[in-house]
């Protein structure tokens, strides 16, 4: 598909909600090995929230509108160090970026560049700090390759790239979060944060596939 309708990509982000709130147990499994295991419930209850209120406010005027309301809702009810950072994620990419009425490869690559700067912004990890940053990188760098292509193309490449950000967390010393005080141990361990960015590019790709 070339773009999505704003109700689309809202039943998108909704799906995006769900699969995060599937995935609470996983999140927390992978969290515990090198964090403190709360990853996956503080996740998937700010996906709760943000879900109630996309049911809740639809429809939106615009993409923008989408975005800034889940990461409302995120940064109002999650704590921890990803209630700021995934909140940052979906507000950046909704501020920065000009209102749009439909959603296309260009657009997606813009709103998560907006994201990406202000997660970096706000959290200072760059590439290879074994953050949620070694997953989001490379999947809004191939989003920008992907401009031109069709959405279910676009994302498929983001989903890609996010899944091999996440191997590569293996190889990386955690230098935030609580893992960072395990140092060299947490080699060998995928971040939590940045299997969360893999759920969401791999369902937000489901979703542009079976449209
Ligand atoms: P907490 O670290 O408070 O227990 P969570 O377990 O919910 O919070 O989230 C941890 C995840 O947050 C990490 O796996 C990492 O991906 C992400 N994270 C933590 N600090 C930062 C940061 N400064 N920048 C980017 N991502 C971060
Ligand atoms: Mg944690």
């Amino acid at each position: 598909m070339r773009e999505m309708t704003v109700e689309q990509a809202t039943d998108m982000m909704l799906h995006v909600c769900d699969a995060i709130i599937g995935q609470k147990q996983y999140l927390a499994e992978v969290d515990s090995r090198i964090g403190d295991g709360d990853h996956g419930a503080g996740m998937a209850g700010g996906m709760e929230k943000a879900k109630a209120a996309l049911e809740a406010k639809r429809p939106f005027p615009d993409i923008n509108t989408i975005f800034r309301t889940m990461g409302m809702e995120m940064i109002g009810s999650m704590g921890g160090a990803s209630g700021v950072i995934f909140g940052s994620m979906f507000m950046g990419g909704a501020r920065d970026v000009p209102s749009a009425q439909i959603l296309d490869s260009d657009i997606l690559a813009k709103m998560m560049r907006a994201s990406l700067d202000a997660v970096k912004h706000r959290g200072k990890a760059q590439l290879g700090d074994k953050t949620m940053v070694d997953a989001l990188e490379p999947a809004v760098l191939a989003l920008e390759r992907q401009a031109c292509a069709e959405l279910e193309e676009s994302l498929k490449a983001a989903a890609l790239a996010a899944e091999e950000g996440v191997e590569k967390t293996k190889d990386y010393v955690a230098k935030f979060g609580r893992a960072k005080f395990l140092g060299e141990r947490t080699l060998g361990y995928e971040d939590a944060g940045a299997v969360s960015v893999r759920v969401i590019f791999q369902t937000m790709k489901e979703y542009a596939e079976v449209q």
